[in-house]
This record gives structure tokens, C-alpha cells and sequence, in this order.
């Protein structure tokens, strides 16, 4: 089977977040499952400056404002397209912004784009290249699904989403420039409150819509989580998949991590001893016999930072510590460097993004506390679990997915894998975090918690393997 996957990030060539992980990540595996896939995305500079720009395969005289061009190439183990329109992609910034981190006001044209190079591949552009299926992810290429559709290209569509918050809304006065059929601005279409919602046409007209966990699934079907989308995604629930991102299992691997002062197994823990006197002294913790909790994470309000910060105190009074590594709002962040000029020897901040930090930490922490109000899937704790790093962490989303509560039942079964608390406030984290504390002075249970979650499957083969059922339903439903 030949699969088409249309994104707007692909790690590790240009990311600016988790979706980029999985556009990287998910390829090769399912090459391990027997389907092919190719990746569409733009030829950005950097893109085009670390691998080439490939050979071009067709050329458009005009398309969506200037001449572009569809170029091909294999790089970093991924076979590309590349849509090469200077007019569009060629610019300095990031893959949404300007240096000053204000979005494109054309990205809306971008990808449009984008989607409809995708559409063309689906029937027949690139003459040896004909996919069975198309996968397009996030709004940069929801529109790919609509253009398939008003094509009447007999190629079915599955739609990803990696976070609903961001859903490409535009004002309807774009609607002529799309390239789309007057029929397509209508509720049935791209039309949505009376603007143009390239999410919304996406999640309309896409043959399946999977989420990256079976809860947020369900979440997003809910006034609380739809944000807007919740009755669209109920009309359509019985072709609405959750499937949960797995991690790069090579670059995360406590076993060979460069980054980590010593390196241990699930057979061979002593070591992590090593990493832990590192998180001390990288951020200046003093050494004693309590557990040393992290937080890696963006500083904002989804990620409850908020509450993180109302419940420092509490942490400290128990005999915690807490190493911090983020950034983001920063208002956070300069709460989080007073909590630690208040806790001197107890709280330690770092902010910016490490990549090297956020190995150290993983590797040598005894908790990763996770907040978060919403989280579609979560990396953190999916890493927490691989490097012994017992994850904490709020009941929603991806977390409840992927962690297995230390309850009575799961002790007794030997089967937990962290800790989970609801809802998310002030008296819940504080009454968790204490949880965490007695369990840590168990060092049974404790031991028993860690290594159940180093031998949980976070790979992404699990992963794949559920995409390529639902990939092999579609095309055989064809
Ligand atoms: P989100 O994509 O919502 O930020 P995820 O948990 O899905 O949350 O992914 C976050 C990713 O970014 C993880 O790989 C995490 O290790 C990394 N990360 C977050 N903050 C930092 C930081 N300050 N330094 C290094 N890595 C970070």
C-alpha cells in the first residue's frame, strides 16, 4: 500500500512541535508494516538547505499567486515531495511566523497550497506515484480532504489532529482565491461561522479522523474540549479513531543517551544514581533522601502552571524537591525563579530549551510532575516512563491513556506505572504530590512502579500498527 502524507512539519528536517514528531516518526514504521509512504510538505529554506531541493517532477506556470514547482527526493530515511513556490515558502521566519513571531497574513494561501499539491499527487500528478490513501494532518492540510472530495478522486482520506486549538480560520473574503467550487462554502464545506475553517472542511469531508489518544477522542466530542467542533466531531464519531503517539525509542534510550552522565537499563538501575547527583548539581539542589520532582514542559496555562505554582510550597514542606526546565509565559517564568530564590537548595529553575537538560532530567529525576488542563497526547511522560522517571500527572488526554494509576488494585497487580490526579487544582496536585512522596519512601513500591512503566511499550511501532489497520479498512471499504 502507497500512502500520501501531507504535513507541515516534518522532524527532523523542520519542527516547531509535536506534530513534527509524528510525521518524522510515524513513516518508517509504517514501512515496518508494509506500507510505503511518501511526505509532502513546502520546501522552506532550512528544508531545502540541509537535504537539497530534489528534482523537479512538475512545474505549475502559475499556482496560488506565482510559479511552483513539485520536486522529489529520498533524505534522512524519508521518501519527499517538496512543493517548491518561492512566492510562499521562501521567506526568513519560522514555518507559521516572521522573525518577530507574528503568523503570515498569507498563510491561509500557503496552505491552500499545500493541500491542493497534495489533492493533485491523489489523482495522478506524479506518474509513478499514484497513493492508495491520503493522510493529511493538522490545518496547514486539512484542505487536502475537501479538494479530494470535489475532485471526486476515489482516494480516501484520513485527517489527523494534534491539537483542536489550532483550526486555520479565515475570513470568507478568501474563499474565491482557494481554488475550491462555489459549492464547497457551505455548511457541508469549508463555510464556517460564516468565515472559511480549513479544520472544519477537513473534519467534514476526510473518509476517517483519527486524534493521538482514544480520551482526547472522546474529550473533543464535549463543550469543554470541542472548542466549537464538539457537534461535528459527535456527528461523525463512528469514523473518529484515537491512536497514541509512540517516541523515538533510539534517541530515547537510557541505555546508549549521550546526554546522561551514566547510563542504566530496567536490569541495572544503580547507575541512574549518577544522573540524579547531575540534576542536583545542575540545578543546585542539595543532596538528601527525599524525591526529586521535574517539570519539563512550555510555561503556560494548558500545561497548569498556574498550579504548579500555587503548590511549590506544599512540595517543599514534604520533603520534595523540584528542578524545573521551561519556558514560555513569562509570567511563569519569573514565578518560577522566585519559587526557587525562595527555596534555595530546594527549587531549582532553568529557563530556556535543552535538549541535553531534558535528557539529564529524565534520566536522573524520580517524578515528572504533568498538570496539564489538556494534553492531546503528551511526549513528557511517555519519556518519563522510558528513563524510570515516574510520571505524575493530570487525568486527561493522553496521560490517562498512557499511564496506569498506583491504585490499591494496580499495586496489587504490579501493573502501575505513575500517578494520576483529578481535577486539576491546588488541592488535587497537593494530595497527589503527597501520595508521591509516601510511595517514594517505599522503595518496594517505589522500584516496582518505575521499572512496570521502563517496560511499557511507548514505541512507535505499537502505533503504527493501528494506523495500518485502520489504513487497510479504508482502502479495502474503497
Ligand atoms: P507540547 O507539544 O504540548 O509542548 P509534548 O509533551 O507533546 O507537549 O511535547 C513537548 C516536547 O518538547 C517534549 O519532547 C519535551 O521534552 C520538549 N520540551 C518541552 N520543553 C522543553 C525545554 N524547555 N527544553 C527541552 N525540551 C523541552
Amino acid at each position: 500500500m502507497r500512502v500520501l502524507s501531507v504535513v507541515s512539519e516534518l522532524h527532523p528536517l523542520i519542527k516547531t512541535g509535536g506534530l513534527a514528531d509524528v510525521a518524522g516518526g510515524l513513516p518508517p514504521a509504517l514501512a515496518r508494516q508494509g506500507i510505503e509512504v511518501h511526505s509532502l510538505l513546502p520546501a522552506y529554506p532550512p528544508v531545502v538547505a540541509r537535504i537539497g531541493a530534489g528534482e523537479a517532477v512538475h512545474r505549475w506556470p502559475e499556482f496560488y499567486g506565482g510559479p511552483a514547482a513539485l520536486r522529489r527526493l529520498a533524505a534522512e530515511g524519508h521518501q519527499l515531495f517538496l512543493l517548491d513556490a518561492p512566492h510562499l515558502f521562501d521567506r526568513p521566519g519560522r514555518p507559521y511566523s516572521d522573525e518577530a513571531g507574528h503568523d503570515f497574513p498569507d498563510n491561509w494561501r500557503r496552505f491552500a497550497a499545500l493541500s491542493r499539491a497534495g489533492a493533485d499527487i491523489a489523482r495522478g500528478l506524479v506518474t509513478d506515484f499514484r497513493p492508495d490513501l491520503v493522510h493529511a494532518h493538522d490545518w496547514q492540510a486539512a484542505l487536502t480532504p475537501a479538494f479530494i472530495h470535489y475532485d471526486n478522486t476515489p482516494v480516501p482520506t484520513v485527517l489527523t489532529i494534534h491539537n483542536l486549538a489550532f483550526q486555520g480560520q479565515f475570513d470568507a473574503a478568501i474563499f474565491p482565491s482557494l481554488g475550491l467550487p462555489e459549492a464547497a462554502f457551505s455548511i457541508h464545506g469549508v463555510e464556517y461561522y460564516g468565515g472559511v475553517g480549513f479544520l472544519k472542511a477537513g473534519l467534514k469531508l476526510a473518509t476517517a479522523i483519527t486524534t493521538v489518544s482514544p480520551t482526547y477522542a472522546d474529550e473533543i466530542r464535549t463543550p469543554e474540549g470541542g472548542m466549537g467542533l464538539e457537534g461535528l466531531l459527535s456527528d461523525r464519531v463512528d469514523v473518529l479513531h484515537g491512536i497514541v503517539n509512540g517516541i523515538d525509542t533510539e534517541a530515547w534510550n537510557p541505555a546508549t543517551d549521550p546526554y546522561l552522565a551514566a547510563r542504566f537499563s530496567v536490569d541495572d538501575l544503580a547507575p541512574r544514581a549518577v544522573n540524579r547527583r547531575a540534576v542536583e548539581e545542575r540545578f543546585g539542589l542539595v543532596p538528601d533522601a527525599g524525591p526529586i520532582f521535574t517539570v519539563l514542559s512550555r510555561l503556560t496555562w494548558q500545561k497548569g502552571m498556574d498550579v504548579l505554582v500555587a503548590t511549590v510550597d506544599h512540595l517543599v514542606s514534604l520533603g520534595g524537591r523540584l528542578a524545573v526546565l521551561g519556558s514560555g509565559d513569562p509570567l511563569f517564568e519569573h514565578e518560577l525563579r522566585l519559587a526557587a530564590a525562595a527555596h534555595p537548595g530546594r527549587v531549582g529553575t532553568i529557563i530556556g530549551y535543552d535538549e541535553e537538560i531534558a535528557h539529564l532530567l529524565q534520566g536522573g529525576a524520580d517524578a515528572i510532575l504533568i498538570p496539564s488542563r489538556f494534553e492531546p497526547c503528551g511526549l513528557t511522560q511517555l519519556y518519563g516512563l522510558r528513563y524510570g522517571t515516574v510520571p505524575v500527572v493530570a487525568r486527561t488526554g493522553g496521560l490517562a491513556d498512557t499511564v496506569i494509576d498506583a491504585n490499591v488494585a494496580a499495586m496489587t497487580a504490579g501493573v502501575a506505572t505513575g500517578l494520576m490526579f483529578a481535577p486539576v487544582d491546588v488541592s488535587h496536585l497537593r494530595k497527589v504530590i503527597r501520595r508521591a512522596v509516601n510511595l517514594y519512601h517505599q522503595p518496594g513500591c517505589w522500584t516496582s512502579i518505575r521499572r512496570q512503566g521502563m517496560k511499557a511499550d511507548v514505541s512507535w511501532d505499537r502505533s503504527a500498527a493501528e494506523y495500518a489497520a485502520l489504513f487497510r479498512e479504508l482502502v479495502s471499504a474503497r
